[in-house]
């Protein structure tokens, strides 16, 4: 469903529509069913009552001042006391000098998210709103903001990086090493509406599924292996068989590896000393760390990709023998993950898993601890 603002409503202040008839500004009822009559149909096909209060909600007014905006409030998640969940009407305050709403349309879920809504990871809140993998169409366009029309589809960046380091001055921001990531280190994207900065931005083509499109993180972190800077013909492995090892299989053979494979744990192990120049993890515990040196030729490189919040044991005198070299990886520049995937070069359509509505979090919740093969989807605005 679409919201659409009232773009000349006579007052300048926030509006809070009670019903398509009763509306309060500065706590004085109005009447203006007409204003609403488009918002009407969805009131009367609408059962949730939250949801119904905050589409009404959304009233551009840009009476007096072409900036003065509304509004107003969101639906979203709310992630309060580890692993507590809850659907709330939150405020969206008005859009600052280079800003833009957006409207989500599929968000993702991935371990990071329930690592944060588990507390296993510390997020910048106590009380916060996850979610980072989304898309979705620009609803309103702040000021001094170009090349961003409303009705443009997206896909977000969530990933903000400082701006001020000698790593962002060198046009290196996918590398930035005090980054802060939406859902974790601020409000993220489990919402009806957000706001983000034009700059995250990045518009998609309409062959592209929202839920395609969200798939631009993980794609950009998958393209953190390159930056391990290993020659295209090594021969290498990614090791296991969830959706993240066989998106970032995919990532590696897009991007021209010739002679790179998937391994299971169990393939792995029963492979003799198979001399890899090059081993990727995408699920780190001790054993894998282990598996993997015993895999690479001496000198060859593991790569460690996961973002685990646990700590895992390197015990030295067992591993120098392989000298492995050891590289760490962040992020891959964003724009390289969504060409990936705006040029048909990445498939991604056969990991996505279920798609369930805001009233559904709970469920959708248990799916992404179960499921590691398929991506689940929250679709807010879909009750
Ligand atoms: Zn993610
Ligand atoms: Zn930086």
């Amino acid at each position: 469903m679409d919201f659409l603002p009232v773009s000349h409503f006579p007052y300048d202040n926030t509006v809070v529509a009670r019903s398509p008839r009763e509306i309060s500004v500065k706590g004085v009822k109005i009447n203006q069913p007409n204003l609403f009559s488009h918002m009407a149909v969805s009131y009367h096909n609408s059962s949730n009552l939250m949801r119904e209060l905050s589409t009404f909600a959304f009233c551009a007014l840009r009476g007096s001042s072409p900036l003065s905006r509304i509004v107003t409030h969101s639906l979203a998640l709310i992630c309060k006391n580890s692993g507590y969940l809850r659907l709330a009407s939150v405020a969206l305050p008005s859009l600052r000098p280079g800003q833009v709403l957006v409207n989500v349309r599929a968000c993702g879920l991935c371990r990071t998210d329930l690592y944060a809504i588990e507390g296993r990871i510390r997020t910048w809140h106590r009380r916060f709103i996850p979610g980072h993998e989304f898309s979705g169409v620009v609803t309103e366009v702040g000021p001094k903001v170009s090349d961003i029309a409303e009705g443009m589809r997206v896909v977000v960046n969530p990933i903000i990086p400082c701006g001020l380091c000698p790593v962002c001055e060198a046009d290196e921001a996918h590398l930035c090493p005090e980054f802060r990531q939406m859902g974790v280190d601020l409000n993220g994207a489990f919402c009806e509406q957000v706001i983000v900065s034009a700059e995250q931005l990045y518009p998609i083509p309409d062959s592209l599924s929202f839920e395609e499109a969200a798939f631009a993180e993980p794609i950009a972190a998958a393209l953190g292996v390159m930056n391990a800077k290993i020659e295209l013909d090594a021969r290498g492995a990614v090791m296991g068989t969830s959706r993240i090892a066989r998106l970032t299989w995919r990532v590696l053979k897009a991007c021209g590896f010739s002679q790179v494979c998937l391994l299971d744990n169990r393939q792995a192990e029963q492979l003799e000393a198979p001399g890899f120049d090059f081993v990727v993890e995408t699920d780190m515990s001790t054993e894998i760390f282990n598996q993997m040196v015993r895999l690479i030729r001496p000198g060859g490189r593991i790569v460690l990709k996961s973002r685990q919040y646990q700590s895992f044991e390197i015990t030295l005198r067992q591993i120098i023998p392989f000298q492995p070299v050891i590289h760490v990886v962040n992020y891959g520049p964003f724009q390289s993950a969504v060409d990936l995937l705006t040029s048909m070069e990445l498939e991604v359509s056969d990991l996505i898993g279920d798609r369930l509505s805001f009233d559904e979090f709970q469920s959708a919740i248990e799916h992404g601890q179960l499921d590691e093969q398929l991506k689940t989807f929250l679709i807010p605005g879909s009750l």
